[in-house]
């Protein structure tokens, strides 16, 4: 019988959102999986168990500013592609937290781009970039061509990835990708992030009548769903030549857009009340709060305008996302919902 060559694909960060999802696309795809993740006391393989992809993927406990470890790992898999998930993800930290951001979104990668270029120059590398690299630098939709502002030490940190990608890619003639993801958020995603922030607070408040702090809900996000993004991340690697990509859906809703659609689906009446930090929502039903803004929220300094121009990924990748903002808060407060019964 012929024997198939398996294509191997190495994340790092697997065990993030974006890690998970795109570890169970590329299974589909018959990819035999490898992941980069860091040791933890507390269990940080909840969402490879969640999609029921625990048992399917390789997992190897690495410490990404190790070069001899990071170098002697990618030699031994000898990937087709090498995805950089692993990051401080959260932008709110990395103005708490800059050293560490910088270590493990910028420092880290030097590490694989050195293992590709002096030994395994044929691998694929996707690195993930993000649409707060363009800060408040336009209000139009932002493309591939519009102008870099970063705002926070995580904007920073990404570009400064970015543009070695680049570097890397043009000097050493090498097949590198940067995506720029706009906001893609799931069940999976983060329970920081204002999305899973929202959900998660609003089936608390609906089950204790707990009520929900938050920072600017006038901030605007393109807001997309994550598991489309995995499939754009393959989609990239596996285009005929290696270039920059924005991902997004092209609408942009605030906030407090996404907290109406969020109590539509809880079907709960409401009202806001007051402006900037003194911003209210109040059940109409009972006069209980469901929601007050706090200042503790508030960044030192913050994006507050993203739209995706995705023209170019619709065209050469013939990536095409279809879940809208409703969908996506639908998505996410029924699955809330699941996991409190669950729970509880
Ligand atoms: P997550 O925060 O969910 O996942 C990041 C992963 O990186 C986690 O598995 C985390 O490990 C790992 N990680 C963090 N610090 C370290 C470290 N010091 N050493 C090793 N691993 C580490 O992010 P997403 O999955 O949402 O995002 C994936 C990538 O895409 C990130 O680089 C992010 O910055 C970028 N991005 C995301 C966007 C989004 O909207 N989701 C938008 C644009 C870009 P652990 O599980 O242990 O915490
Ligand atoms: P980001 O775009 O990567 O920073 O994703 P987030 O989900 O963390 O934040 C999106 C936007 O929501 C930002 O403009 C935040 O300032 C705003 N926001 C408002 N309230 C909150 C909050 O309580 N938590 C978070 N994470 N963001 C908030």
């Amino acid at each position: 019988m012929k024997k198939i060559n398996r294509k191997k694909a190495l994340i790092t960060g697997i065990c993030g959102q974006d890690g998970a999802y795109l570890a169970q696309f590329l299974l589909k795809k018959k990819y035999k999986v490898y992941g980069f993740y860091r040791r933890s006391s507390s269990d940080n393989t909840w969402r490879l168990k969640r999609l029921k992809i625990f048992d399917k993927v390789e997992l190897l406990d690495v410490d990404l500013l190790e070069f001899n470890r990071v170098k002697d790992l990618i030699l031994k898999i000898n990937p087709d592609e090498l995805y950089n998930l692993a990051a401080q993800s959260f932008v709110g930290s990395s103005f708490s937290n800059p050293h560490t951001t910088t270590n493990i979104n910028s420092n880290a990668l030097i590490n694989i781009l050195e293992t590709i270029r002096l030994f395994r120059n044929r691998i694929k590398l996707y690195q993930a970039s993000t649409s707060e690299m363009f800060g408040n630098s336009s209000k139009s939709a932002l493309s591939e061509k519009s102008i870099f502002l970063p705002d926070s030490p995580y904007a920073i940190s990404k570009l400064f990835s970015h543009h070695l990608v680049l570097n890397y890619r043009k000097a050493y003639n090498l097949n590198f990708y940067s995506g720029i993801l706009f906001n893609h958020e799931s069940p999976l995603r983060g329970e920081e992030f204002v999305t899973r922030k929202i959900t998660k607070g609003l089936i608390e408040y609906v089950n204790y009548k707990k009520t929900l702090f938050l920072g600017n809900v006038n901030s605007k996000r393109d807001w997309g769903y994550a598991k489309e993004y995995a499939e754009a991340m393959w989609r990239m690697m596996n285009y005929e030549k290696s270039s920059t990509y924005v991902i997004g859906t092209g609408k942009t809703y605030s906030v407090k857009s996404f907290i109406n659609q969020c109590l539509k689906r809880l079907k709960i009446d409401y009202i806001w009340k007051g402006k900037g930090i003194n911003t209210t929502c109040i059940n109409k039903t009972d006069g209980s709060i469901i929601i007050k803004v706090d200042v503790k929220y508030y960044r030192p300094s913050d994006v507050i305008y993203l739209k995706a121009n995705n023209k170019k990924a619709k065209k050469e990748l013939k990536w095409s996302p279809k879940i809208t903002m409703k969908k996506l808060s639908e998505i996410m407060i029924d699955s809330e919902i699941e996991f409190f019964k669950f729970n509880n």
